[in-house]
Parts: structure tokens; C-alpha cells; sequence
């Protein structure tokens, strides 16, 4: 009979996915190791304390749930606040509120009714004519008009995508919702909140007890990482596990400038969005304000969307059809392999809310741990 290996699970990558099947597995005995690449754990939820400040390093991270039990878990390892998102846009030095509402449609139009708001979308839309939209910026206006779309959407998409609106397929905006009431919440959801002290004490108390080795890629000795362990959950990207074999999967990044400002209050709000095409940036982001911070510096960080190289981080997926069908030869060969589970964003090429991730890993979890040990 084989040997029993040193450890039941390796975990490779710590962020959110593998911080919580960690700590599933431990609480039902199961002797787990988690490598991460990175120095540090958390994944892209990690914060670095600057000006004693939680900056958000990898971009700006709010949580938000419909779902009282995910809610509930999280809560159970560190108290969230009352952060409500509301995010401001500037175009061109005018302000307005988003996500698009009743405060929006007054500083677009000075229209103070919804029957007005909805009157002016409407004759919009009319105006256009676009019965069938072929592309990004057809279907944004046939949604919701030029104004809204010139102002506040075009610019920021394209930056975002680094391609011209009426090049991007329209599939990417399904929906744009509008609301005829004056309320700024950026949400639906039932809850939000930002970790008090930051996503690191969420990290820190999923992983208390969880033997870690930082600085450590899988891929340094695969077969050595695969060996320590009876089963392996993967959270890195699918197709450098298969060894791109059917190509490289695609991805937009982002570049982020992080900056000391001697001041103790420098945009009044956590996010504020540029959506002009000429500013280079997509937003910019004021960390303070996630924890109602009231040091006397502040840290701002810009957002720079870029084309993404091998040697950057891969933010978002580019779910088109040709990278999909790629993605989809890998997770057939995932679905055959009996001592390892794929999760997470990387390896699902998906991108997921932070709740959504912790609902998957409970899921598969439970999956591994339901039946008596
Ligand atoms: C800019 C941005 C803003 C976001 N804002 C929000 C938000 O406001 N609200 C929200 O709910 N969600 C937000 N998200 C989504 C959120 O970041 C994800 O849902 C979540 O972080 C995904 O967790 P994960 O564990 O799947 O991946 P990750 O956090 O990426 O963790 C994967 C880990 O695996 C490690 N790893 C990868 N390959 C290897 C390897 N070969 N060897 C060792 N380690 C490896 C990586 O270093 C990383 O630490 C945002 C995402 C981005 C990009």
C-alpha cells in the first residue's frame, strides 16, 4: 500500500478561495499546507498599511451579499462596517453621482421627477433609431441614451478595454441599470461593508491555523508540490498548469500609482471615477474613506488600465469567444483529474465578486467534507 502523504491538502494561493477551503479542511482535521507566489496572503485582497491607512493593493474591494449566510461567515471572523458605495463621476471637471439615479438625471438635465427623468432616456433612445445594436456604443445608447452614455460611459469603457466603443461587441453591456429614485447605494444588495482594520484580519483569522510558505510558485517543482500532498486545490491559472497547450488565455490589467498626499482630505470620497477618454486613469481612489479614516495624511491611488503581458497580474478575463473556447478544452481536462480541484477566479477564467468566491469554496468544501471523515 502507498505511503501516506505528509499532508492531506496542498492549497495553492492564498487568496479568498483557498483561505476559506483551508479552513474548512482544517476544521474537519484535514492537515493543510497553502503556497502563494506572492509575499504576502490574501490574494487581491490584500492591504498594506500605509500612513496607517488599509490601502487596497490591488484595487478597490467592497464587500457586498445578498446571501445572510456568506454574510454571516465573514462577519464571524472580522466585524464589518456600515460602508455604503456611492461612487462619484467627473467628466470633464462636471461632477455626478452613480450609479445612474434620480441625483444623476438633476445634475445631467435639472430634471426633478421620475415621469421627467424617464421621459428625457426615452426620447433618447427614440432618437437613435438603433432597433438591432452591432456594437458596444449602439447598445449602451439604446439602453439609455446619448447624454448618459457620452458622459459617463464611453470614455471609461474604452479606457477600460483600450479599444474604441463602437469596436467592442455589445454583448459586454447587457444591462444598464437606471433607478428613478434619489439613492446613490451602488448596490442592490442586502449587505456591505468594508473588514474594520482592513481585508487582512478576514485573511488572517480564515488561515489562523494553517501552516503558509510565502514567496513559493507552484510551477518552481510541480511535481514535488503535487507529491507532498494527497490532493492538491489549484486557484492559479488553468492553462499554465496545462502547460498552454492549447494557448494563453487572455486577460486585461491594470496598473495602479499609489501616492502619500499631506493633506487630510483630498477627493471626499473613496471612489471617484474619470470617465473622459483623455485622462488616462478609470478612477481614482481615496482608501481613508473605506474605514471613515481621519489620519491626518492620505493615500490616493490611480487606476490605469493596461494590455496584459505574461509578467503582469491578470485582472480581468477577456471572456470572448475565442478565449472561452480555449478556457473550455482546459476544464475538460480539469474535470478528469482525480487529486485535484480548480477554484477560484484564475483557474475558473471567470471573474467573480468576493462573495461568490467564498460561496464556491464553501460549496466544494462541503463537497470534500460532507461525508464522515
Ligand atoms: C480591480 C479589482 C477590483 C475588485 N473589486 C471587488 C469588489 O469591490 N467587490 C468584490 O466583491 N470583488 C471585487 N473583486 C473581485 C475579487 O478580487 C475576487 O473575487 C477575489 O479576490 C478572488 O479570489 P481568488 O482566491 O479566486 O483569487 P486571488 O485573490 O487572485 O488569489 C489567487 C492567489 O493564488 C496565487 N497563485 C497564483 N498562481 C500561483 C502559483 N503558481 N503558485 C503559488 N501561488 C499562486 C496568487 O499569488 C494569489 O495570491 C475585484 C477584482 C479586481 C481585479
Amino acid at each position: 500500500m502507498d505511503e501516506k502523504k505528509e499532508y492531506d491538502y496542498l492549497i495553492v494561493g492564498s487568496g479568498l478561495f483557498g483561505a476559506v477551503f483551508a479552513h474548512e479542511a482544517i476544521k474537519h482535521g484535514k492537515k493543510c499546507l497553502i503556497i502563494d507566489k506572492r509575499n504576502h496572503i490574501g490574494g487581491n485582497v490584500y492591504c498594506e498599511k500605509i500612513e496607517d491607512i488599509n490601502v487596497h493593493k490591488y484595487g478597490a474591494h467592497i464587500f457586498h451579499t445578498n446571501d445572510k449566510t456568506i454574510w454571516d461567515y465573514v462577519n464571524s471572523f472580522v466585524e464589518f462596517n456600515r460602508y455604503t458605495n456611492s461612487p462619484m463621476a467627473n467628466y470633464k471637471g462636471q461632477l455626478f453621482n452613480l450609479p445612474f439615479n434620480m441625483n444623476t438625471f438633476y445634475q445631467l438635465w435639472g430634471v426633478k421627477t421620475p415621469q421627467e427623468a424617464r421621459d428625457k432616456i426615452k426620447s433618447q433612445i427614440d432618437q437613435a433609431l438603433i432597433t438591432i445594436p452591432s456594437n458596444l456604443q449602439e447598445q449602451a445608447i439604446s439602453l439609455v441614451g446619448n447624454d448618459i452614455y457620452e458622459k459617463l460611459i464611453k470614455g471609461y469603457t474604452e479606457k477600460q478595454w483600450g479599444r474604441s466603443a463602437n469596436e467592442l461587441p455589445a454583448f459586454i453591456i447587457k444591462r444598464l441599470p437606471v433607478r428613478f429614485t434619489y439613492d446613490n447605494n451602488y448596490f442592490n444588495d442586502k449587505y456591505q461593508g468594508i473588514p474594520i482594520g482592513g481585508y487582512n484580519k478576514l485573511i488572517d483569522g480564515l488561515l489562523g491555523n494553517c501552516e503558509v510558505r510565502l514567496g513559493t510558485d507552484y510551477f518552481s517543482n510541480k511535481q514535488q508540490w503535487s507529491d507532498i500532498a494527497e490532493h492538491t486545490v489549484f486557484t492559479g491559472n488553468i492553462d499554465q498548469f496545462y502547460e498552454y497547450r492549447f494557448g494563453k488565455l487572455e486577460y486585461r490589467s491594470l496598473r495602479f500609482e499609489h501616492e502619500v498626499l499631506d493633506e487630510e482630505n483630498h477627493q471626499g470620497n473613496a471612489v471617484v471615477n474619470y470617465t473622459e477618454r483623455d485622462i488616462p486613469y478609470t478612477r481614482i481612489i481615496e482608501h481613508k474613506h473605506f474605514e471613515f479614516g481621519t489620519q491626518p495624511k492620505t493615500v490616493v491611488t490611480k487606476e490605469f488600465p493596461e494590455d496584459w503581458t505574461p509578467e503582469k497580474e491578470a485582472y480581468y478575463p477577456i471572456n470572448d469567444k475565442k478565449n472561452n473556447e480555449i478556457f473550455e478544452k482546459y476544464k475538460m481536462l480539469g474535470v478528469d483529474e482525480l487529486n485535484v480541484t480548480f477554484g477560484g477566479r484564475l483557474a475558473n477564467y471567470q471573474y467573480y465578486d468576493m462573495h461568490q468566491i467564498i460561496g464556491s469554496a464553501l460549496k466544494i468544501a462541503s463537497g470534500h467534507f460532507s461525508s464522515p471523515n
